[in-house]
C-alpha cells in the first residue's frame, strides 16, 4: 500500500478526491495494517447513523472496538493509501467514475 498524505483534518468523504484509493487502518503499536473499502466504510456510517461524509478519519479509528490482531492493544489510526496494484491507468478509470 502506498499511504496517501491527506492532513489531520482528512474526513472519510474524502476518498472520492483518491480514485482507487483505500481506506488503511493501522496499529500505532505495532505496525499491523488492514485495508477496507472507503465507499463500504461511508456507507456503514451512514446506515448506522454514527457519521456521513464529513466524520474525521481519526473518529473513524476511535471507533474500531476490537484490539489489533498484532499486539492486541487499541492504538488505531486510519488514512486513505493506493493499493499497489493501482496504476496510472486505473487512476483516471476510477476518476471518470466519480465525475459520471
Ligand atoms: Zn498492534
Amino acid at each position: 500500500m502506498r499511504r496517501i498524505a491527506a492532513g489531520p483534518t482528512a474526513v472519510i468523504g474524502d476518498f472520492r478526491r483518491y480514485p482507487g484509493c483505500r481506506l488503511l487502518l493501522s496499529c500505532g503499536a505495532c505496525g499491523w495494517t488492514k485495508s477496507y473499502n472507503a465507499e463500504r466504510i461511508l456507507a456503514r456510517l451512514l446506515e448506522l447513523k454514527t457519521g456521513g461524509h464529513a466524520t474525521r478519519l481519526d473518529q473513524v479509528a476511535k471507533r474500531v472496538q476490537w484490539p489489533c490482531p498484532g499486539c492486541h492493544r487499541m492504538h488505531w489510526k486510519a488514512g486513505f493509501a493506493y493499493p499497489a496494484y493501482i496504476d496510472a491507468g486505473e487512476v483516471r478509470r476510477q476518476a471518470a467514475r466519480y465525475r459520471n
